[in-house]
């Protein structure tokens, strides 16, 4: 056996696999670093929401390139020796994941990378064990000795009896861990709370009707100095401006762009929290165009049972019978110019204009105006004229956009696999909404200073995939482009002209 391994063949054999694994780590490091997304929810089962990308590029990436550079060395220098760092490496992966499908609910989708991660740590074993044996690595460097050496043995034994007993321990540590204190700092809100004198713009939800893992249906909410309005609320979109921290009870009001239901299909619920979290004795306003009644006293009345339960269970300290609801308000009198001033207070004024969304008429789109600051939010609608002359000179212009290559893409996909209405659908939704490279051309025209892109259609899960869906317009506009996601936020300061972005949504 001892003549065998010794054999330079087996040598040689292993190392190459060694070298196999180091390529394929490589691989995929440099995978994670162009497209992150793709990597982790196809193999790894990551989540990818929000701005845990960048801790994907920076630490996933640098976990495989730092493991593959080892490898690599290990296999093909003669410091043979240096393939236990990998081996290491991948041995706390798998331990990780072990680990996890003990504790964490349904791990099973993580089953195939486990196979190959065992996989790996055994060719990368055997070619250590290969070398070990070898003539050459009798004369093993001083600095692996320690790996032998009491010492290590002892530190190994203590890190696993440590693992050991904090696995034990679980229920105990977790029942410690809710305390006053912490249910406390979970309830605060501090990124909205601390926010200067300003405009400011929340993404709470940036998706279109089609599924998409990133984002929600389309709500925007724009806090001007002691203001806060909430642009249409589709499906999902309470939950992530509640996820953002923005305290509902504090709305001035609700604005609706148009009906459809992507657009107001969270009317009921956020209606209800807005009431409830402020214990508020009037009943939200919500203003849209004709037809707004209609839809307010619908919901009204779909929430006829849940307002009494309400009053009922809890009483005027949260839930005040006349707060209950929401009251319409039209929102009608447009000028020549297709504009009309819907808000005008403290400041702060709000400026409705008419959109084309045919069939959907009328269909709006609004203004925001405060301290020297402006923001456009251009609901749904086709390249329009009156939305040109209200974006001119915007600090931000949020505008919906779509791709037609990638809904035409859709569309052959679909019908190939004889989902003709879906195909159908991807086709007819291009005739009234903008495309990304339109958009690109109104911003360019009405000197709009940060474009931001929102209800994206197709989904776009991936990154990758951003450069593909904007198409020309960066070469049109040489401003800033944002794609949108749920829970970016836009701030723009009292009287400055600085832009500042963020996340407030993990
Ligand atoms: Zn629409
Ligand atoms: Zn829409």
């Amino acid at each position: 056996m001892k003549k065998l391994l010794g054999h330079d063949a087996v040598v040689m054999v292993t190392r190459t696999l060694a070298g196999a694994v180091g390529v394929v780590l490589l691989l995929i490091g440099l995978a994670i670093l162009i497209m992150p997304e793709v990597v982790s929810t196809m193999f790894l089962s990551l989540s990818t929401g929000g701005a845990g990308i960048n801790s994907l590029r920076a630490d996933l990436g640098a976990l495989f390139l730092g493991t593959a550079v080892f490898a690599l060395l290990g296999a093909f220098s003669r410091f043979r020796w240096l393939l236990l760092v990998p081996t290491t490496f991948l041995s706390l992966v798998v331990g990780g994941r072990v680990i996890s499908v003990l504790l964490d609910p349904f791990p099973s989708r993580t089953a195939g990378t486990l196979v190959v991660e065992i996989l790996f740590v055994l060719v990368l074993g055997l070619a250590v064990l290969a070398h070990a044996l070898s003539g050459k690595g009798k004369q093993r460097p001083q600095a692996v000795s320690v790996i032998g050496s009491r010492r290590f043995l002892i530190a190994t034994g203590v890190v696993i009896v440590l693992l050991g007993g904090l696995f034990v321990m679980r229920p105990a540590i977790s029942s410690r861990l809710w305390t006053d204190g912490v249910a406390g700092r979970m309830q605060q809100s501090a990124a909205i709370d601390e926010l200067p004198d300003g405009l400011h713009v929340g993404l709470a939800g940036t998706g279109a009707p089609m599924p998409d893992s990133q984002r929600v249906g389309i709500s925007t909410f724009v806090i001007a100095g002691e203001h806060q309005f909430i642009v249409d609320c589709g499906p999902g979109s309470t939950l992530s401006s509640e996820l953002m921290q923005l305290p509902l009870e504090e709305t001035t009001a609700v604005l609706l762009t148009h009906f459809h239901s992507d657009h107001i299909a969270d009317l009921d619920e956020l209606m209800l929290k807005i009431w409830t979290y402020g214990a508020r004795t009037e009943p939200t306003l919500v203003m849209g165009p004709v037809g707004v009644e209609t839809v307010v006293e619908g919901y009204n009345q779909a929430f006829t049972f849940d307002t009494s339960y309400r009053i009922a269970h809890h009483g005027d300290a949260v839930a005040p019978a006349s707060g209950a609801g929401g009251i319409a308000r039209v929102i009608d009198g447009f000028g020549e110019d297709e504009t009309v001033v819907i808000f005008d207070q403290d400041g702060v004024r709000v400026t409705a204009f008419l959109v084309s969304h045919k069939p959907v008429e009328p269909a709006l789109g609004f203004r925001f105006d405060y301290k020297g600051r402006s923001v456009v939010l251009s609901g749904d609608t086709l390249p329009d004229e009156t939305l040109m002359a209200q974006s001119q000179g915007v600090d931000i212009l949020v505008h919906d956009a779509m791709n037609p290559d990638m809904l035409n893409a859709m569309t052959r996909a679909s019908e190939a696999s004889g989902e003709a209405v879906a195909g159908t659908v991807a086709t007819d939704i291009q005739t009234y909404h903008a495309f990304a490279e339109e958009t690109a051309r109104i911003a360019r025209d009405a000197n709009v200073r940060h474009l931001v892109l929102n209800q994206i259609l197709p989904p776009l899960p991936f990154s990758i995939l951003h450069p593909a869906f904007l198409g020309d317009a960066r070469r049109i506009y040489d401003g800033p482009i944002t794609l949108s996601r749920d829970g970016m936020l836009f701030s723009l300061p009292a009287d400055s002209d600085e832009i500042d972005a963020r996340w407030l949504l993990y």
